[in-house]
């Protein structure tokens, strides 16, 4: 009997404590799971109040990464999927003081039909003849990493970098474009960029996706860590408690203790924030330890607001927009999830979500008091949006060091954390190969496949 132990019950673990306990039904398997919050899901919450459905974490996982879609349909919630309402979508950008639409048809960071992005005030002309130089920008390295910052500067500009990029590609990533590895999370554009000579060129061969761009469900997206949670034996599933220590037997074995109890493992999957697996690894592979260290996290917060509809503006449109670093504000981003997905809000209300995070501008304002913060963001969203009314909802959630920064050179710590790993411990989540939900659910299971393959 292999004894399998996962550390961490967020998307990435329960995936992997999934995938491990199907296995168990014809291999000699047993499968643990242990989380230190009373309920699984991680940075997955989804909760309802006042007929509002807020998340604190992910609201939606993205249509072109099938891993969470596909994972929905074997869980059985496939008639319960419900797709973003992109008709009604679009996002704007902070600019000039006022929201600017993004022109219809942009393809992530690239213009996919010309007329409207010359129509755009988002750019100014010089800035756009930058980007329609794009096609003829010679190819760069096709080898090493380099910053996304850097990449998209050297093929479209610094305005389009500064004006377009830079807002939201900084905010998905609540990193700095001038650290992000442009490898660990863009690996797709140095492909395109050397496949086809040019993003523009690429981003029209590759054709727009069919079908909504985001995903979720009525009850929001713990329906999925919910539904994984529950398709778990009792006897298997170990919440509210902490792995404190993680020792070895004479015999190759391990032991994890917890407050009240040790486990007995013969595989370990660390599905846990690089920084928690670093502690658990401090005395069994201090030098792994230390490499998890140099992986970086930043904080950040949401704050779910609620407006009757008749206090709004009659002109919000889209699904949201994002603010550049370089307008100060506290706010980074917001989305109107009432708009993103049906049944968010009661039908004479509208729901926002504003997004905060920790960088240099905003340093020290995730430390504020609840109602100072409130206060700023009160002050932020009448300059960005109009919007003055006082909300009828008002909810926030923080998530202390909750976002890995994948920075320039990322595939080499990995590359580095692989070969300091002790045998049958494994690596999964946010920190590694990917942060969205489906990176996440993959992690979890190849680590999963790495201890079957072990196991006849
Ligand atoms: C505000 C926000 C918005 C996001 N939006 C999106 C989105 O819209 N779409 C998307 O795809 N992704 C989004 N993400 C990213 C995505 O939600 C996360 O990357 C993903 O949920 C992380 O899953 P995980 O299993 O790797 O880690 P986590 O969810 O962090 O799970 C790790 C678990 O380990 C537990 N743990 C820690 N230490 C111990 C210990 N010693 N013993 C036992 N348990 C321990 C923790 O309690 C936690 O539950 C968002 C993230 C945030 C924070």
């Amino acid at each position: 009997m292999i004894r399998c132990v996962v550390l961490g019950g967020g998307m990435a673990g329960l995936a992997a404590a999934f995938r491990l306990q199907q296995a168990a039904a014809h291999r000699p398997l047993s499968v643990r799971i242990v989380e230190a919050q009373p309920r699984f899901g991680g940075k997955v919450v989804s909760e309802s109040e006042q007929g509002f459905l807020l998340e604190a974490g992910p609201d939606s996982f993205v249509a072109h990464k099938p891993a969470c879609l596909e994972l929905a349909r074997q869980v059985g919630l496939g008639d319960r999927l419900i797709g973003s309402r992109d008709a009604d979508g679009g996002v704007s950008i902070f600019q000039d003081h006022r929201l600017q639409p993004l022109p219809e048809g942009f393809r992530l960071v690239v213009p996919g039909r010309w007329r409207p992005f010359f129509r755009s005030p988002l750019l100014t002309w010089r800035g756009k003849l930058r980007v329609a130089c794009e096609p003829w920008i010679p190819k760069g390295p096709a080898e090493g990493d380099e910053s996304l910052g850097m990449f998209i500067r050297r093929r479209l500009g610094q305005e389009a970098l500064e004006r377009v990029a830079e807002p939201m590609l900084a905010h998905i990533h609540v990193a700095d474009v001038d650290r992000m590895s442009l490898l660990a999370t863009y690996p797709r554009l140095r492909q395109m960029e050397q496949c086809h000579g040019s993003l523009v060129r690429a981003f029209r061969a590759v054709g727009r996706p069919a079908g909504p761009l985001f995903w979720s469900f009525p009850g929001g997206v713990a329906e999925l860590t919910d539904r994984l949670a529950e398709r778990l034996p009792e006897a298997c599933k170990l919440s509210g408690r902490t792995a404190r220590r993680l020792s070895r037997h004479g015999d190759g074995s391990y032991r994890v203790h917890l407050d009240d109890e040790v486990l007995e493992a013969d595989a370990v999957v660390l599905a846990l924030p690089a920084f928690a697996a670093s502690t658990l690894m401090d005395e069994l592979a201090p030098p792994l330890a230390e490499t998890l260290r140099t992986l970086r996290y930043v904080s950040l917060a949401t704050l779910s607001l609620g407006y009757r509809r008749r206090d709004l503006p009659k002109d919000l449109r889209g699904f949201g927009f994002f603010v550049p670093k370089k307008a100060q504000r506290e706010v980074l981003a917001a989305t109107w999830c009432s708009t993103k997905f049906v049944d968010r809000a009661p039908t004479d209300h509208a729901l926002l979500r504003v997004f905060l995070a920790e960088n240099e501008a905003t340093k020290g304002a995730l430390e504020l008091p609840d109602e100072i913060l409130f206060e700023a963001v009160g002050r932020d969203l009448k300059r960005l949006t109009g919007v003055e009314a006082q909300p009828t909802l008002r909810r926030l959630y923080r998530w202390p060091r909750g976002y890995p920064q994948y920075e320039v050179g990322h595939a080499e710590i990995l590359q580095r954390a692989a070969t300091q790993l002790p045998g049958s411990i494994f690596l999964a989540g946010s920190a590694f190969h990917g942060v969205g939900l489906p990176d996440c659910i993959q992690s979890g299971f190849a680590a999963a496949d790495a201890i079957l393959k072990g196991v006849s």
